[in-house]
């Protein structure tokens, strides 16, 4: 492959990388709302994103964005991503952007205008419900309870669902139920597109944790004979898992793109006190120690960045590279937050501070290893692909 990134997609890179250190990094301060920013604070870093002619980088051109395709996206959401609040800027960051991608490919086209449309707008926030509380479905997606009954011209959904990211405030929710309790869950389960406010719908609490504050905070939700039209179903009756995975191949891959540029901030602010701290009589940046912890961050998010680019070339090409996927979305979780852990260390009690972007880097990082597919869950997926290989091929090369 060519590894030189497209042209617009490198001239698009420096404006959004201008747009982040002039508009977005200022507004970090700023950010006290319990979304991070205020509805307000948003749509207006949104309408200079959109001035700029940086907004909606990766939505087609019929639809007003700029469709950069995954190979090309790869430089731009970096950059993006180089402050925790860039995606939400340019409208690119999770759960939104892998709704949007999920819609575009399996919506009707009264379901494109209804829920796609605004969301490109900016104007709406989505959700994406498929984990539930034990015994319910969280690594293994198939040990999934929550169902929907069909009845004449509707659907009844029960079930309970948790770790909703968006969903306090979101306008309308994507909500995985088994409908067909009688053939495995990868084949008896079909996505719903429910309405915030839908009797029987119930956003039980926001649950506070770890992360930092971000539009609609991750909840938990129940529903209880929750009706549905007909017309909500997302896709096909039964494709649930298939087109789950249409949105989590490439969602994988644009989060590992955000992290790399999060990352890199971590070690760009921790490589800017290295030359002016001292210690020992002589700048930090002259201790061996510290110099081999720059230079393995730097080794493993050039890693991080060729893996990412790898898997998008291949799904740009229409290639599932599922593999790959599995491979990059280990490796970069486990890079960045290694990468994240030596820039906070190298900061020192500066880096645990609210002083410098670190200490909040650090902390929503964390959470990459488990969303999307714990590390332990991709390991064992590849992992058995390599035994099959072995059985079939007589080699563990996948
Ligand atoms: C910040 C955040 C945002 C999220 N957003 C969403 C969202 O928007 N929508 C949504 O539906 N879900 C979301 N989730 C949920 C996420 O997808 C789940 O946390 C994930 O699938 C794991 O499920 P679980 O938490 O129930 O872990 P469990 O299933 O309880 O597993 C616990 C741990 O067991 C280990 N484990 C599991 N299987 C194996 C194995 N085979 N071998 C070895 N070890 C194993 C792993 O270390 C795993 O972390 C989010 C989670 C977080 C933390």
């Amino acid at each position: 492959m060519d590894f030189t990134p497209p042209e617009r997609a490198v001239e698009l890179t420096e404006r959004v990388k201008t747009f982040i250190r002039d508009e977005v990094i200022p507004l970090e301060k700023q950010a006290h709302h319990k979304d991070g920013l205020s509805p307000e604070q948003l749509a207006a870093v949104r309408t200079q994103a959109r001035d700029a002619g940086i907004y909606n980088p990766q939505i087609p051109v019929e639809y007003g964005g700029l469709g950069l395709d995954l190979l090309e996206c790869c430089p731009v959401f970096e950059a993006a991503g180089y402050s925790l609040l860039g995606p939400l800027a340019l409208n690119c960051s999770a759960p939104d952007e892998g709704n949007m991608h999920l819609l575009h490919h399996i919506g009707t086209k009264p379901q494109k205008e209804r829920y796609l449309l605004p969301l490109i707008e900016g104007n709406t926030r989505s959700c994406f419900a498929m984990t539930e509380p034990a015994p319910g479905a969280g690594s293994d997606p198939t040990m999934i309870r929550t169902h929907a009954e069909k009845r004449p011209d509707h659907w009844v959904i029960n079930g309970h669902k948790t770790y909703a990211t968006g969903a306090d405030g979101a306008a309308f929710f994507i909500v995985m139920a088994r409908t067909n309790p009688d053939v495995p869950a990868t084949e008896g389960c079909t996505l719903f597109l429910v309405d915030a406010g839908t009797p029987g719908l119930e956003m039980v609490r926001r649950i506070e944790g770890l992360t930092i504050p971000a539009p609609g905070g991750h909840c938990e939700l129940m529903f209880e004979n929750c009706t549905v039209p007909e017309d909500r179903v997302l896709g096909e009756v039964g494709k649930g898992f298939k087109f789950a995975q249409v949105r989590l191949g490439p969602a994988r891959l644009t989060h590992c793109m955000r992290w790399i540029g999060a990352a890199q901030r971590a070690l760009d602010v921790a490589g800017a006190y290295m030359v002016e701290r001292e210690a020992f009589g002589v700048r930090l940046a002259q201790h061996e120690g510290l110099q081999w912890m720059l230079a393995d961050s730097a080794i493993e998010l050039h890693a991080a960045r060729m893996m990412t680019f790898q898997a998008s070339w291949l799904i740009a090409q229409g290639d599932e590279a599922r593999n790959e996927a599995a491979m990059c979305k280990v490796f970069v979780s486990e890079a960045i937050n290694r990468v994240i852990d030596r820039a906070l260390q190298i900061c020192g009690s500066l880096g645990i501070s609210e002083d410098l972007p670190i200490a909040n880097i650090y902390r929503e990082a964390r959470a990459f290893r488990i969303y999307d597919g714990p590390s332990e869950v991709h390991r064992m997926v590849i992992a058995r692909r390599m035994l099959k290989q072995l059985r079939n091929e007589r080699t563990t090369r996948i």
